[in-house]
């Protein structure tokens, strides 16, 4: 069974300043640090003490001191936080906050396509996208990021196939990048998959010298048209590295239009499909409803109240390998 799928409830409404003074004060009472994604609102990005991508963050879960984690982002990023830091204290603001991608792929429908191609008698190399469950890590050789994946997959040698799992677009950018064939799952996130091409264009065409950037999620369409592909990390570097105020058009879950104005507050951000001044179109779809879930105030209950957790499971011990192997010595 999947994560259910997750509502953001109405919360009663608290002055967020407060509620800013209250985590803050909670964090040095608690020996807590708050780590966030870059696609959780830009208010929870402001509490954190370090934000950034699931490679970057898995990072500094591991290398942080303090016995307590506050993770905000979906499941999946709080499991690995804890396999990296077993001993201590990770909370999530909501146990609710999955991740349709990972839902895609589960470790028993895992299990039996190896066992499938196994039997075949190939030899194959599982390399799983960060994004999948603890379990679907343990089933694993290697854990990618859309930050070090090209790496990692010139590395394994060609005389084996390659499953990827669970996002199909971004497994099919990575062949065309690396000129690996794989063997694809068909696995795809809900916000990536749902940009409209045909406002894409239009937007562009608007905008006449605006640029493109899109995550590598994105179908093969949207990737077509863009004119700079990469992570959420990479596209921060990029749009610091382009000097003359720009505007860009952004495909990607819309909360990270904030890290990005931050680094870079020269440019103009556009989400895609999003609110285009030119013609008046909008759409909230690239919104994802898990990071959505992440709120101050269940930042604060959850320091105050040392829950939810994320607790240790058996399949833990065989994730942590890979996670180690994939993600720290690299
Ligand atoms: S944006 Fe997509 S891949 Fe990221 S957490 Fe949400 S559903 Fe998962």
């Amino acid at each position: 069974m999947g994560t259910p799928f997750a509502q953001k409830e109405t919360e009663p409404y608290e002055d967020p300043l407060d509620l800013m003074e209250e985590i803050d004060a909670l964090k040095v009472e608690k020996g807590a640090k708050i780590l966030a994604h870059f696609y959780v609102d830009g208010d929870i990005q402001d509490i954190a003490d370090y934000t950034g991508d699931s490679l970057k963050l898995a990072r500094d879960a591991a290398s942080i001191e303090d016995s307590t984690i506050v993770f905000c982002g979906v499941h999946f990023m709080g499991e690995s936080a804890k396999i990296l830091s077993p001993k201590k204290t990770v909370l999530v603001p909501d146990l609710l906050a999955g991740c349709s991608l990972a839902e895609s792929c589960q470790a028993p429908e895992l299990k039996a396509r190896q066992d499938e191609l196994r039997a075949e008698g190939r030899t194959i190399v599982t390399v799983a996208y960060i994004n999948t469950s603890a379990a679907v890590k343990s089933l694993c050789d290697w854990i990618v990021t859309s930050g070090n994946a090209q790496e990692i997959i010139d590395r394994i040698p060609a005389d084996q196939e390659i499953l990827f799992v669970p996002d199909q677009h971004l497994g099919r950018y990575l062949m065309e990048v690396t000129g690996r064939e794989m063997i694809l799952w068909p696995g795809a996130c809900m916000v990536h998959e749902i940009f409209s091409l045909q406002d894409l264009l239009r937007a562009k065409k608007n905008n006449a010298d605006s640029i493109v950037i899109a995550h590598p999620e994105c179908p093969q369409n949207i990737l077509e048209v863009s004119d700079f592909i990469g992570g959420t990390e990479k596209m921060r570097q990029y749009v610091k590295s382009v000097k003359e105020p720009t505007m860009f058009l952004v495909a990607t879950e819309s909360a990270m239009i904030y890290p990005l104005q931050k680094i870079a507050p020269q440019h103009t951000f556009i989400p895609v499909p999003g609110i285009m001044e030119s013609t008046g179109e909008t759409c909230a779809c690239n919104r994802c409803p898990h990071m959505a879930l992440n709120t101050l105030q269940k930042v604060r209950d959850c320091l105050k109240n040392g829950s939810p957790e994320i607790t240790w499971e058996p399949y833990f011990d065989q994730a942590k390998g890979v996670l180690e192997r994939s993600l720290l010595k690299n």
